[in-house]
């Protein structure tokens, strides 16, 4: 019988199994692979056979497509860490507002979170010419970014998505899992728990492991539900739990968004290696007279599509995107495209352009709905949300101040959608049923009254809102919270059973 199971490995489930693991039996369940510096796909072909498709243990990352989203995920140990770009940011104050918890509150586990994942900024941001163009074009609002990255390791490949093979990125296997494999967390890979079934002293899992091998039942007397916003509403759903009437609703896509600043008049970087380590912090004031916060990141094109980005983008930029932007009819804009065709390099279209991951407060109007192959978000209008509009209307006020053609949201072209690697909520923190899914420290409330013994969510699905930023932090430093209250629980279950 485990103390404590925990169900994933991304920031929540590392942080819980790192924290605990000391203090008792803990088992550690992923339905992934544990992938190496060596063993990340490079090329097209690669990435096209390790997607993810339900049930399958060598997939690394996947796609869900809901009614006008999409969301990308991680299926890996260490979850989406072994794919993201590392970014460890806090979100502002205000993005707090209406949580059951405040910032203070929470600052002292960010702090935790912070020491644990060992973030720092990007020494060679300085060289980079973004980060004056960003000056130049919103004064003051500048920031510079810290990554999960050993920097002196890092040769600005600029292939962190979909997974770092130089060995320079500090994933989750690298810190928090780390820890807790070396206190004697137990570890099941390629490990899949298709049921959470409640016994009378706990919680049966239902495992599937890679190739088969019939039914197994693991007792537990404690769950923490870890497996990703989708994949943790997948478990919930499959296991028949009875929730609160806010389940699967309220979800956030934190204002995901890719936007373009082609060919501008400035020597930018959009076509070099380098993770994303420079942004601009802005604030937008609602209707309701809320503040909410966009982060627009200067990235860089994944070296995979390089050359599809340089013919996609001159294609687009031959027909009229947004009306609403200055037009650029600078000289030699077609020999600078037609070199991207060729060949990409400093003389091109692309190293004029300034591409914008885009992080927002939005309105979290997202609802899960349930399919065959697992949970989608289904959110038609989210491309609308006033976070990304007010996007747009910054990038058209950059383009006129600096020149080039405005692509102010890729999801607005034909073929494409929103998309979005940070889904968040359907399971949200609340301060009772009617208000969340969780109470503040992950427990879950029963519809019956109270909450599920020893039943805990401590993932991307119990964020209350959109964080405006990239969430990995916070998601840590919630699950560092829930940690700490587990752990007083077990040195209690087992000073009395000293005691008997
Ligand atoms: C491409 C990409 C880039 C990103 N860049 C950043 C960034 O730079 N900074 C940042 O802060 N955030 C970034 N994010 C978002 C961030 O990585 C996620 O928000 C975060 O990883 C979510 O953590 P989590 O604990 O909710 O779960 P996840 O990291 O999603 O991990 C959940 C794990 O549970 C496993 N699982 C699911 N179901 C089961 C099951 N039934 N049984 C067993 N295991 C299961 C999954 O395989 C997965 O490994 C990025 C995400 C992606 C995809
Ligand atoms: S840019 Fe650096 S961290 Fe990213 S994949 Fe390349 S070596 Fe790794």
């Amino acid at each position: 019988m485990y103390d404590v199971a925990v169900i994933g490995s991304g920031y929540g489930g590392a942080a819980v199994a790192a924290r605990l693991a000391a203090h008792g039996r803990v088992l550690v369940i992923e339905r992934g692979g544990w992938w190496r510096p060596g063993e990340f796909p490079e090329t097209v072909a690669a990435l096209a056979r390790t997607r993810h498709r339900r049930g399958d243990p060598d997939g690394l990352w996947g796609v869900r497509l809901g009614a006008g989203t999409g969301v990308g995920y991680a299926s890996a140990f260490g979850g989406s860490s072994a794919i993201n770009y590392g970014i460890t940011i806090r979100p502002a104050d205000h993005a707090f507002a209406g949580w059951p918890v405040t910032a203070a509150e929470l600052a002292p586990w960010f702090e935790r979170a912070e020491r644990a994942l060992g973030a720092t900024p990007n020494p060679r941001a300085v060289a980079l010419p973004d980060g004056d163009v960003l000056d130049a074009l919103e004064p003051g609002a500048r920031i510079d970014l810290a990554n999960t990255i050993d920097w002196p390791r890092c040769d600005d490949c600029g292939r962190c998505v979909p997974g770092c093979n130089a060995g320079a990125k500090r994933s989750l296997d690298r810190s928090y899992l780390a820890t807790a494999l070396a206190a004697g967390a137990a570890l099941r890979l390629a490990t899949e728990v298709r049921e959470i079934a409640i016994a009378p002293d706990g919680y049966r899992l239902h495992l599937r492991r890679r190739g088969g091998g019939g039914a197994e039942w693991v007792p537990a007397r404690r769950v923490v539900l870890a497996a990703g916003t989708l994949g943790t509403h997948d478990l919930l759903h499959r296991s028949a739990i009875p929730l609160g009437p806010r389940f699967g609703r309220d979800l956030s896509l934190n204002g995901d968004g890719l936007a373009f600043l082609y060919d501008s008049g400035r020597r930018l970087t959009a076509h070099r290696g380098a993770p994303i380590s420079t942004a601009v912090r802005l604030t937008m004031v609602d209707g309701d007279g809320a503040r909410r916060t966009l982060l627009a990141m200067s990235g860089r094109v994944p070296q995979a599509a390089l050359r599809f980005a340089g013919a996609a983008l001159a294609a687009i930029a031959g027909v009229a995107i947004d009306p609403a932007a200055p037009r650029d009819h600078r000289a030699g804009r077609w020999a600078r495209r037609l070199r991207d065709l060729i060949a990409i390099g400093d003389r091109g279209a692309l190293a004029r352009t300034l591409m914008y991951k885009l992080d927002g407060q939005d309105q979290g109007r997202g609802t899960v709905r349930f399919t065959p192959t697992g949970a989608v978000i289904d959110w038609p209008d989210y491309a609308d949300d006033p976070i990304l509009r007010f996007a747009a209307a910054r990038l058209r006020a950059w383009a006129g101040a600096i020149g080039g053609v405005v692509v102010p949201d890729v999801a607005r072209l034909p073929g494409f959608r929103s998309f979005s690697v940070h889904p968040l909520g359907g399971c949200r923190l609340g301060a009772d049923l009617a208000d969340g899914v969780v109470d503040p420290l992950g427990r879950v409330f029963a519809p019956a009254g109270g909450v599920y013994p020893g039943l805990r969510i401590a993932d991307g699905a119990i964020v209350r809102g959109s964080l405006g930023v990239p969430p990995s932090l916070t998601i840590a430093a919630l699950a560092e919270r829930i940690a700490a209250d587990l752990e007083r629980e077990l040195l209690l279950s087992r000073t009395a059973a000293a005691a008997h």
